[in-house]
């Protein structure tokens, strides 16, 4: 948990429960129930009785039970990807919105950006709150900021602009980092003819393999930001190794498949409690990413620290109960003797119930050892998963293909994730 549980911290909470209690449908069904009332906290202890939330609570309509201010009141609503096809909502009032733009820019502060920078930002704008939050943030600062966006057929303009007008800070994502960067060099564009000297990227986790890459085509920094649509939490400091929570405002926690909280330095998921959030109070939300709370961090800055390990739910049960999840294909992706940028799993049957698992790599080694090496990383997931491989009781298909052949594995994507289930008949 946040290590800053004081009394300030405790009075914002207690307030927020209030409001939420007075306010919203939903909290005040759920108080009722639980606790026949609102719910005071006095304690790190008290906390940990008040229910949690999750996404599922603000896909589609049902969003509308957990809004707790006037309609009239709300200035900006953005969505997100949901998990069935409902996207989840987020309303905001002014002051929640300026709390977002607060805080982001103080990361973005936190990573050396200053009023001299020239931001170009490179996400897709809309119902997406990202580029519009980013610009916010940028302008707070006093940098110059170019709202790029993200159009597939533009990106040659949006590098002419980048040399022309001497751009200092790229903020996007790491997919498109990487796959403009190849589209560039592979149209014979000298690359290297730039002024970054940061790139800022967010919405998708960074394996190290991706982050060199991106670093090496560009000749600037990758400095990571942990943020999604729920909340903006983090940025990395210059160890690279996780990020840092620049502020109280928000209260983390780390908890175990029972609820209850990890001991320190273990793996658990992140649940979060935005004080400051009054148009759809957050108490208690599980992100469904799975961390790691990290007590020092060497740069010395003395924020508490996390460390990203993987989305909870990117994972497969196959028929024969064996668990695949995305730590362990990471980790033996990792271990190869080559580069693996980006990659998409996906699990499909046959009318006979056969499953088969389909990884398509993306890669730049040539090597034709390619194929023995992977199937040998995969083994090593565990001793259940080589088992059904050797066994024969799942196939595998590798297929590798060049950078940007994946067209969009981030979390922009509706139809594209990581971790694909195709099968007709879920086990
Ligand atoms: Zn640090």
């Amino acid at each position: 948990m946040n290590s800053n549980f004081d009394n300030p911290t405790c009075v914002k909470l207690n307030k927020l429960i209030q409001h939420a209690y007075n306010n919203s449908d939903y909290y005040k069904f759920e108080y009722d129930r639980f606790f026949s009332g609102c719910p005071s906290v006095k304690s790190k202890e008290d906390l940990l009785n008040i229910p949690f939330t999750d996404g599922k609570l603000i896909e589609g309509e049902k969003s509308s039970d957990l809004i707790a201010v006037p309609e009239e009141e709300i200035c900006y609503i953005f969505f997100s990807g949901g998990t069935n096809g409902s996207p989840k909502t987020f309303p905001y009032n002014f002051p929640d919105w300026e709390e977002v733009i607060r805080y982001r820019a103080m990361c973005y502060e936190f990573a050396g950006v200053t009023s001299e920078d020239i931001v170009q930002i490179m996400v897709p704008y809309g119902i997406w709150s990202v580029g519009q939050s980013a610009q916010d943030a940028f302008e707070r600062l006093n940098a110059t900021v170019i709202p790029t966006g993200c159009w597939k057929d533009a990106v040659f303009e949006a590098f002419e602009i980048m040399r022309k007008l001497k751009t200092t800070v790229l903020m996007t994502t790491p997919s498109i980092a990487l796959i403009t960067g190849q589209e560039l060099i592979e149209n014979g564009i000298d690359i290297s003819e730039n002024h970054i000297d940061k790139i800022i990227t967010t919405g998708e986790n960074v394996p190290e393999s991706v982050r060199l890459k991106i670093e090496e085509m560009w000749g600037a920094k990758l400095i990571s930001m942990f943020g999604s649509s729920e909340a903006v939490l983090g940025i990395e400091c210059m160890m690279h190794d996780g990020f840092h929570v620049l502020d109280n405002n928000i209260i983390l926690e780390i908890i175990d498949e029972c609820g209850h909280p990890v001991k320190e330095g273990g793996i658990g998921e992140l649940v979060i409690t935005p004080l400051n959030r009054k148009a759809m109070p957050l108490i208690r939300y599980k992100m469904g990413d799975m961390v790691q709370l990290i007590s020092n961090c060497e740069c010395g800055c003395g924020y508490p620290k996390f460390r990203f390990i993987c989305r909870k739910n990117n994972n497969f049960v196959l028929s024969t109960g064996v668990n695949m999840s995305e730590y362990q294909v990471q980790r033996s992706l990792d271990s190869l003797s080559f580069n693996v940028y980006r990659y998409q799993v996906i699990l499909s049957d046959d009318l006979a119930g056969n499953e088969t698992i389909s990884f398509d790599i993306e890669t730049d080694a040539d090597s034709m050892k390619r194929y023995d090496e992977v199937m040998q990383a995969l083994s090593s997931i565990s001793i259940d998963f080589c088992d059904t491989i050797s066994e024969g009781w799942i196939d595998i298909k590798l297929n590798f293909k060049k950078i940007g052949a994946l067209s969009c594995v981030d979390h922009t994507s509706k139809q594209k994730k990581k971790f694909m289930d195709l099968r007709k008949y879920p086990k």
